[in-house]
């Protein structure tokens, strides 16, 4: 999947995500019961704002953009990459002047034989 992310976007899927890795793929969370947090999560609603997923999950790592992975800098939106299935997938997130770059080498090469 390709999509555009911002903390905003990023609360409105942390039930899915939550899901996605901790119930469907299995993976612990330190004693934490998974489905409960989750359900959590889902009470929030559609759009909950980053801090109230924060509260319910006890971290910020469903909430945290980050910076470009190409160029370290911070961003309102990044665009992610994604790769792999399931719990195991993993992500690049990149700003659009990486982006842009990485497009304007198709551009370029189509000039040369
Ligand atoms: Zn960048």
């Amino acid at each position: 999947m390709i999509r555009i992310v911002s903390r905003e976007i990023l609360a409105a899927t942390a039930a899915e995500e939550w899901k996605r890795i901790h119930i469907d793929g299995g993976i612990e969370r330190g004693g934490v019961d998974v489905n409960d947090v989750h359900r959590r999560l889902v009470a929030l609603g559609k759009n909950p704002h980053p801090k109230e997923v924060e509260d319910v999950i006890g971290a910020r790592d469903f909430t945290t953009l980050g910076s470009c992975m190409h160029c370290d800098r911070r961003r309102k939106r990044l665009v992610e990459i994604e790769f792999g299935v399931g719990a195991m997938c993993e992500q690049v997130r990149l700003c659009e002047a990486c982006l842009d770059e990485a497009k304007s080498l198709f551009t370029q090469s189509q000039l040369q034989p």
